[in-house]
């Protein structure tokens, strides 16, 4: 069984795909995420556009909250991320529901967001691609990991992540890539040395436990 735990199009080539779904589109995927991307606040907006998170978080079809995150390269106000970001984990623990993350350049203020607000719920770091010093203080923080198209690069630090986090630890994903989620997982598999089956049965589980589903 495939399974593609961040996209932003359903492609029908996974078992499950869990869709980034836009905050304005009323087609909803099978299954969604749900979140306020670092990159889109709208200081004039994102009241309501939480307002309505709060809402749909609740949907038995919406799995996660986010993309969500802070970016220092974003041209949005680091404070209003801050706070944004904020009132995502907080409607995140009180639904008790996983957070999906987009994090660049602040991972320092990332935890402690989260330890500031007492967060309990999985902490998925998505498009992981950064250095074994972050990914190690990622590890010891207990947060989950997904990779996607970064792993096809030639020792790229997702290619070398991915070897050091734990199989309990990481998932896969397509994100905005053109590519298939098989590919995906052909090119863990490769890397970790682990033949493919045992990487969709320790995805399903670590899927199952993360987002208590039962596929
Ligand atoms: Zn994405």
């Amino acid at each position: 069984m495939f399974i593609n735990t961040h996209t932003h199009t359903q492609v029908h080539d996974a078992k499950l795909e869990l869709v980034n779904q836009d905050m304005d589109s009323t087609d909803k995927a099978n299954h969604y995420s749900y979140g306020l991307h670092p990159w889109y606040i709208d200081k004039e907006t994102y009241h309501d556009q939480l307002n309505k998170l709060e809402v749909i978080a609740h949907e038995k079809r919406c799995l996660a909250i986010g993309e969500c995150g802070l970016d220092k390269l974003s041209k949005v106000d680091f404070d209003l991320q801050e706070e944004v970001f904020v009132e995502q984990i907080k409607i995140a623990n009180k639904i008790n529901k996983p957070l999906i993350i987009h994090c660049v350049k602040a991972f320092n203020e990332l935890i402690n967001c989260l330890n500031l607000n007492d967060n309990k719920v999985p902490v998925i770091i998505h498009g992981f691609n950064n250095n074994e010093n972050i990914a190690r203080v990622m590890v010891n923080e207990g947060f989950y990991f997904s990779f996607g198209k970064a792993l096809l690069g030639y020792e790229s630090n997702a290619a070398k992540a991915i070897k050091n986090v734990g199989r309990k630890n990481f998932f896969l994903e397509t994100d905005d890539a053109d590519i298939s989620i098989k590919y995906i997982y052909k090119k863990a598999s490769e890397l970790l040395g682990i033949d493919e089956e045992i990487i969709k049965q320790q995805i399903q589980s670590n899927f199952e436990t993360v987002f208590k589903t039962k596929l």
